[in-house]
């Protein structure tokens, strides 16, 4: 049987139910119904307190043919994986502009490789407006730095994928903030630089595996009296140009929009003896 695929856009409409706030404006996606059954089960109606979305650029499942075990782990990890498509052009400010406005690109108005500030309503609006914190850690100058400015939420721009990591584990520790965004590139660079499946590309892979293990342990341990979610959100995959002779995507291409997205949601460990 073919799996059903939920467009990214779908993350906004999911998440805000989760968290009992209301959709941005723009939002035409609904919420992933395995998802959202999943989450009234887990946490018995209880509303969603804090979540981590790890977005690692262009990890599709492109990859699996070349480093399956990352697709393993993942799977380990994570109590339900949901099969995806990118939007398309599926290029990362496009598709982040999708994912945290549950809207088409014709709609939030990016359509190619463009870096404006998006002028609808975003997913980080309305947990402003619901009183909760949000933070974007992101390597200064990326899509995800660029186009989510002059919004109520907290700015961690990077110098690097490393500080990333590190800044994160801080906030998660802090524990002020109800929604981190955090997000790494090496592998989207790697894979322009040479192509999707080179050894430099795929070891790139397994650093952001790496980096989403670290973040997801910091997670558990520090979460554990809240209501909370782990997800792994890349925003579309790749594919090789032979004319290019390196890797691409934006296409509508399988390699380019075929991606799995990983949710981890647990119930507060004080909260379990509740009704
Ligand atoms: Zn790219």
């Amino acid at each position: 049987m073919i799996p059903v695929r939920y467009s990214i856009a779908a993350i906004t409409p999911t998440l805000c139910a989760l968290f009992g706030v209301r959709n941005p404006s723009a939002c035409t996606e609904i919420a992933i119904p395995e998802i959202l059954s999943f989450g009234n089960r887990k946490l018995r109606g209880k509303l969603l307190e804090k979540c981590l979305i790890f977005a690692p650029d262009a990890i599709g499942e492109h990859l699996l043919s070349v480093n399956p075990l990352l697709f393993s782990r993942l799977n380990q990890l994570a109590d339900r994986q949901i099969p995806m498509l990118s939007v398309v052009p599926s290029f990362t400010p496009v598709c982040f502009a999708s994912m945290f406005t549950g809207a088409d690109p014709d709609i939030h108005g990016i359509r190619k490789y463009e870096k404006p500030v998006v002028q609808i309503e975003t997913l980080f609006d309305v947990l402003a407006e619901a009183g909760k914190r949000v933070a974007i850690v992101s390597v200064q100058d990326s899509s995800i730095a660029t186009i989510f400015q002059q919004r109520d939420l907290d700015y961690y721009p990077t110098e690097n994928d490393l500080q990333v990591i590190i800044r994160s584990e801080t906030l998660i520790k802090a524990g002020k903030h109800d929604l981190i965004l955090s997000y790494q590139q090496e592998y989207d660079d790697e894979l322009h630089h040479s192509d999707p499946y080179s050894q430099a590309a795929v070891q790139a892979s397994n650093n952001h595996l790496e980096a989403f293990l670290r973040l997801h342990r910091c997670v558990r341990r520090a979460w554990q009296k809240y209501h909370h979610l782990i997800l792994f959100s890349p925003d579309h995959g790749a594919h090789y140009d032979a004319l290019l002779g390196r890797g691409m995507h934006g296409t509508d291409r399988p390699e380019d929009i075929e991606i799995t997205h990983f949710y981890t949601l647990k119930k507060a460990r004080w909260k379990l003896w509740q009704k």
